[in-house]
């Protein structure tokens, strides 16, 4: 069956909640007009209720970019899978900068994509590898690791969407190359269907640098299919080309 390709924006620590209404205003309807493609924007927390409220009834989702894999208690600042049901349908996990500034490891990611699934929402698990492991020629190795863990024990997995997001790409503005995407893509999928997952039903998006002028080359590999967009997911035009450019190559 072919994987629907998916496009979501990270928009991270960005926009207060009107500017974030103002941002949504600004893709619609262009963007709900683009279909055969998934469209998920992910919010900060703060913004997600009117987010949310304002998408209703549109095909575009809302995503988290976070979540603690308790379903409530004394975690202090934390957000549980149960708070956000019936605000969002996708949650972002395992983020390079969560691993990398809150030392989220890969028992931990885990969890999370659990929490997520039981929840019945959709976990968009990210793994990269750093530029020190690309050089060493090392990152297939580790993005499969970091997939297989992520997946570790889990039923269901032909929900979990994976984005493949080399450290050394994102916000560098020097993106993967088409091909080295490619070949990594269809590395982390061996490591799944190795695992007894199948690979080939997991959707596997890039991320790193996506912008409208590199995307037509990295979406026209048959590996590749979507993008989990940061930089370019807070200017409403560069987002909407990307999901165009999505439909139409
Ligand atoms: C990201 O934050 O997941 C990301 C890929 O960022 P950027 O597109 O800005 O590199």
């Amino acid at each position: 069956m072919p994987r629907v390709p998916i496009i979501a924006g990270n928009w991270k620590m960005n926009t207060t909640v009107a500017e974030g209404l103002a941002l949504v205003d600004a893709m619609l309807p262009r963007l709900a007009a683009l279909e055969g493609v998934e469209r998920v924007v992910c919010p900060p927390f703060v913004s997600l209720v009117p987010i949310a409220e304002r998408l209703r009834g549109t095909p575009i989702q809302v995503g988290a970019q976070n979540v603690y894999p308790a379903p409530q208690g004394a975690f202090t600042g934390e957000i549980s899978p149960r708070m956000l049901e019936g605000l969002v349908s996708h949650v972002i996990v395992g983020h390079s900068e969560r691993r990398h500034y809150f030392g989220e490891d890969d028992a931990f990611v885990q969890r999370k994509v659990q929490a997520v699934l039981e929840a019945g929402m959709v976990p968009i698990v990210c793994v990269g590898e750093t530029l020190e492991q690309h050089e060493a020629g090392e990152g297939s190795q580790v993005v499969g690791r970091q997939a297989r863990a992520a997946l570790d024990g889990l039923v269901d997995v032909a929900r979990v969407v994976i984005a493949y997001e080399p450290i050394w790409a994102i916000g560098t503005g020097h993106a993967a190359t088409p091909d080295g995407c490619n070949a990594t893509i269809a590395a982390i999928r061996a490591a799944l269907s190795e695992a007894g997952v199948d690979g080939q039903a997991v959707r596997i998006q890039y991320g790193g640098s996506v912008n409208p002028d590199n995307w037509p080359a990295l979406i026209a590999e048959p590996e590749v299919d979507g993008a989990l967009v940061g930089g370019a997911s807070l200017n409403a035009d560069q987002f909407v080309d990307i999901v165009r450019l999505t439909r139409t190559t």
